[in-house]
């Protein structure tokens, strides 16, 4: 009796190289997504045709004044990203490195890709690029807050994150303290 056997991901891979050819970004993304991962090469692989049908999908996607979604290529939540620069830096980092024009297996369009990921940081990693940026999307970020504690008087009290991590006076006691991040949740 013969014995119906599940397609190897090889051969799932084989696919979705296809669809990359054909430019099928987003259905490639579906398909590509739930493929068994075996092994280590298998799972680079995947890692290397998702970035790539993922970047070149959101780079379809049109913004006000028809700009990109730099976020979206980036692969990132703009509410996540727009206040954090190392964010953007370690997304960019990982997905230049999975893009590698050098690396022994290349999949389709990955060239065109990196190119996109490299725009969007171009913009998105200047302040004055990003800032222009958000105000021609008519993104209009609101300012991120966390909440500390002064350690001598127990007084709470809410910063913009950029102070962070600072020193700073309290406005009930007057000692200095360093403004570290209270987990409220
Ligand atoms: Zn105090």
């Amino acid at each position: 009796m013969d014995t119906l056997k599940e397609p190897g991901s090889e051969n799932l891979i084989a696919v979705c190289t296809t669809m990359l050819a054909y430019r099928r970004f987003s259905t490639c993304c579906d398909f590509a997504t739930p493929i068994p991962r075996p092994d280590p090469s298998i799972s680079a692989s995947l890692d290397k045709i998702i970035a790539i049908a993922n970047v070149l999908s959101a780079v379809e996607r049109r913004l006000p004044n028809n700009l990109p979604d730099y976020y979206s290529i980036l692969m990132l939540r703009r509410e996540d990203a727009a206040h954090d620069r190392d964010l953007v830096t370690r997304q960019f980092k990982k997905l230049a490195l999975l893009l590698d024009p050098t690396a022994a297996t290349k999949f389709p369009s990955s060239d065109e890709a990196l190119t996109c990921v490299q725009e969007a940081w171009h913009v998105l990693s200047d302040s004055k690029r990003r800032d222009l940026y958000h105000a021609q999307i008519g993104y209009q970020p609101t300012n991120a807050t966390f909440w500390t504690a002064c350690p001598y008087c127990w007084n709470l009290f809410e910063y913009e994150t950029k102070y962070e991590d600072c020193t700073l006076l309290c406005q009930s006691c007057g000692k200095t303290f360093t403004a570290w991040r209270l987990q409220l949740r």
